[in-house]
């Protein structure tokens, strides 16, 4: 099984967070090879941009490593 990400978020508008456990597939996927996350609040539908090595710091250090 691959490995799963924690990323956490938390919404400027609304302040409720958010918690993603993604595989690093579904990282790329979902956000691309970029160093900022773009999200959806699910509670207040706004769209904010977080630093990936703040929502997931152990992710943007093996993205680090891998370049
Ligand atoms: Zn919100």
């Amino acid at each position: 099984m691959a490995k799963q990400y924690r990323l956490k978020a938390k919404c400027p508008q609304c302040g409720c967070s958010a918690v993603m456990h993604l595989t690093p597939e579904e990282i790329e996927k979902k956000f691309g090879n970029v160093p900022n996350a773009k999200l959806e609040c699910s509670q207040c539908m706004e769209k904010y941009e977080v630093a990936m090595k703040d929502a997931c710091p152990e992710w943007d250090k093996e993205c680090q490593a891998m370049k």
